[in-house]
């Protein structure tokens, strides 16, 4: 029960949020309602306390908040978050918030409600958590505020997740970089979108993120000291000019460093650009801001040298999610660069609060460019969910492509311009203008000039599409278009192919086997998709019956172990939470060999830190934890991660790969092998070199025990003289040679 404390905690929460919706009470029922809806909820949730212990209702409270505070919606989104929990968790039902609420509320809630029933009744094995999201976005059409309290939901989730257990921390961590921080984006919610995302490294890679965080804070003075020294002269002259503004310098967050750092493979202290500088100017009236922008550009740049190929104008074309602002990069005191970044206050107050600010400014007759592309974009997202052909996992990935990318501007043959995501190609360009065009197209001419269909198109392109009557989509198409629309348009022109491929295919193998004595088996499927190429037994099929491969060499792969490699001596630490295999020990750490797997995608071996899955089979995959392919499976499969660690006996070893380049020179192949094998003592499966223009670039692919030892050849490797870099192959690589190779054969 709630004692007196409780009930005082939750009066002053409530207070607080009342303070904030303060400015949107225009008139007395918008109080009321609000009021209403809270002693509704907190009935509704009384006796409840959350995992950590807080009484339930200090969460809708929260996410109310956020909503109005953060985000900037109305009184009615403030109601629905504040409901937003009660038709699932308690015995109410739409009907009696409908009775109580109206329409409006009910519907919202309604929505809210279906999202996280979805989410609950995932169950183990199927794609349940990408319906979930499926029907999430769903809810976009019907009323985009669902989405966005969806998100505040989320983002008070994330800032509680320390109260949850460690398996559940990774799981809604990684659901949240792979979807919801892309949506937040696409939302314009950039403070929304940048929390989610560094709260999710937070808890994904809690040692990387002490590390950045500690770092930033080391050097704050020095920095601030940097900003304050660039900004002088800029106040100065600004205020000469007699214009209004606000500076600020901005630490870049702790997750964009992470991941640069990832990306680039450096230290934090290679990162040049740590922070930017940030302008928000108060307009003067009748002239125009992109005016104005420009004319405090000058400003700078009389002071700070510009660098010009760092010039990003989206005052002109705001990008697709309506972020307006004039990006520039100028070198500063002492040959540093800076980016300074220049906005209006209306400006600045879509990027901070994005969606909600847009309305703002609809209503008040102005910004109706960027209104319709977000309606475009909303539109696009309602077609590809209606389509019946589209499995929801399917749908997902492409969307998720979708999100992030940034657009090129292209012109048609009659002048229109096409806004079509960054490194489209001509087919994207000729499906987002019809299908029929898609389908028939056999290439292009880009400003009068003769191109492929792959040819990527460049911003300011006239694209002029040459169709043939004979044409039609073929799969390798897949593999270098990257709009939604163009994939979902080429799949199901292909999917009545596949259908006659699958069902031959099948027939086809079970007839080779039959030949051998040998049943199919998940042995045999382990040893057979790997082996050519394929990712699960239906696109194998689909490849055999459309003759893509053959099974000439059956007979070898039937012999040959299996891809994945099995590995012994393991321990895992499986949380109590979690029933194993029905293994009958019961004690926390096991070691268990055999069902164990290292994933081929990222190859992980020890001192790597990693996460495992249970597979089909009731074995366990283990991938690194940055691995790209890991973060997905997460996030659609959360129920199968298994929480695993190295154990510390070093016994046997681990295929790893490494990448050297350096200038060629006789001997230099056997100082290689020299150093590896005879001075190390260590096994190389696999050297490839290839030398051209007196570079030569490799891989050599070799047995260690760990990390460590890795790294100790990796040294050996570059000390030896001519070898330029000698680096492990990274995640990102393995993941794109995956992605891209299971569509050919
Ligand atoms: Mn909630």
């Amino acid at each position: 029960m709630f004692t007196e404390a409780d009930d005082k905690m939750i009066r002053e929460h409530f207070d607080d949020l009342l303070e904030c919706c303060a400015p949107i009470c225009r008139t007395p029922e918008d109080k009321k309602l609000i009021v209403d809806t809270f002693n509704f909820a907190n009935d509704a949730h009384r006796g409840v306390r959350r995992k950590s212990g807080i009484p339930y209702i200090l969460h809708p409270i929260a996410v109310a908040k956020i909503v109005v505070s953060e985000i900037g919606l109305g009184v009615k989104s403030v109601a629905a978050a504040l409901l937003h929990d009660v038709v699932e968790d308690t015995d109410y039902t739409v009907e009696d918030i409908e009775t109580r609420f109206g329409k409006k509320i009910a519907t919202m809630v309604d929505g809210l409600t279906k999202i996280k029933k979805a989410s609950e009744l995932a169950g183990s094995g199927s794609s349940a958590q990408a319906e979930n999201f499926k029907k999430m976005l769903l809810t976009l059409s019907d009323d985009v505020r669902v989405i966005i309290i969806k998100l505040a939901d989320r983002l008070h989730n994330m800032r509680t997740l320390g109260a949850m257990s460690v398996d559940k921390q990774m799981k809604i961590s990684s659901e949240t970089i792979y979807l919801f921080a892309p949506l937040a984006h696409r939302l314009g919610l950039y403070n929304i979108k940048t929390e989610l995302e560094n709260l999710s490294l937070k808890y994904s890679f809690p040692e990387d993120y002490k590390k950045i965080s500690d770092k930033l804070a080391e050097t704050e003075a020095s920095r601030s000291e940097f900003i304050d020294k660039f900004n002088a002269p800029i106040i100065e002259r600004l205020n000469e000019n007699g214009i209004e503004f606000t500076i600020k310098g901005r630490v870049k967050s702790i997750y964009s460093i992470w991941k640069k750092m990832q990306r680039k493979m450096v230290t934090i202290d290679e990162i040049y650009d740590l922070f930017a500088i940030r302008i928000v100017f108060k307009p003067i009236p009748f002239v125009p801001e992109k005016t104005q922008c420009w004319n405090i550009y000058s400003i700078i740049t009389d002071l700070y040298k510009p660098k010009p190929d760092r010039i990003r104008d989206w005052v002109n074309i705001p990008k697709a999610n309506g972020y307006e602002a004039l990006h520039c990069t100028v070198m500063g005191p002492g040959g540093v660069w800076a980016e300074v970044q220049i906005r209006s206050e209306r400006m600045d107050e879509i990027a901070e609060k994005g969606f909600a600010a847009h309305w703002k400014y609809k209503e008040r007759g102005k910004g109706e460019n960027r209104e319709g592309e977000l309606d475009k974009w909303i539109k696009e997202v309602q077609n590809a969910l209606n389509s019946p052909t589209e499995d929801a996992v399917e749908f997902l990935d492409e969307f998720k492509l979708n999100l992030y990318t940034s657009e090129v501007v292209v012109f048609t043959p009659k002048g229109e311009t096409i806004t079509m995501p960054k490194g489209s190609v001509v087919l994207d360009f000729a499906y987002e203008i019809h299908t029929n065009l898609g389908n028939k197209a056999i290439g292009a001419k880009i400003n009068h000039k003769i191109e492929s269909l792959y040819t990527p198109i460049k911003n300011g392109d006239q694209v002029e599409i040459i169709t043939s009557e004979t044409a039609h989509p073929v799969l390798a198409s897949l593999d270098h278009v990257i709009t939604a629309k163009a994939k979902q348009k080429i799949k199901s022109f292909l999917k009545k192919e596949r259908e006659n491929n699958l069902a031959n295919g099948m027939k086809l193998f079970e007839d080779a086997l039959k030949e051998r004595g040998v049943t199919p088996s998940a042995r045999v499927f382990h040893k057979v998709l790997p082996a050519y190429n394929s990712t699960n037994k239906d696109e194998f099929y689909v490849k055999l019956g459309a003759g893509i491969i053959s099974l000439d060499n059956l007979d070898k792969v039937l012999k040959e172990n299996a891809a994945t490699k099995l590995i012994k001596y393991w321990s895992l630490q499986v949380s109590n939470t979690i029933k194993f295999f029905g293994g009958s020990k019961s004690d926390n750490q096991k070691t268990i060999d055999e069902q164990i797997k290292v994933a081929q995608c990222c190859m992980p071996i020890p001192g790597d830190e990693i996460i495992g899955f249970r597979d089909d089979d009731g074995g366990v995959i283990v991938h690194k934890k940055s691995c790209d392919e890991a973060i997905m499976l997460a996030s659609r499969h959360g129920e199968k991660i298994v929480p695993i660690k190295w154990s510390s006996e070093k016994i046997i070893s681990f295929l790893s790969v490494i990448e050297v380049r350096g200038i060629d020179r006789m001997g230099i192949l056997r100082d290689i092998s020299n150093v590896i094998t005879g001075e190390m003592n260590i096994n190389i499966r696999k050297l490839q070199i290839e030398s051209h223009d007196g570079i030569f670039e490799g891989e050599i692919t070799l047995y260690v025990k760990d990390k460590k030892d890795l790294e100790h050849v990796m040294n050996k490797v570059a000390s030896i003289k001519g070898i330029e870099s000698a680096k492990r192959v990274s995640d990102e690589y393995k993941h794109n040679v995956a992605a891209n190779g299971t569509k050919q054969a």
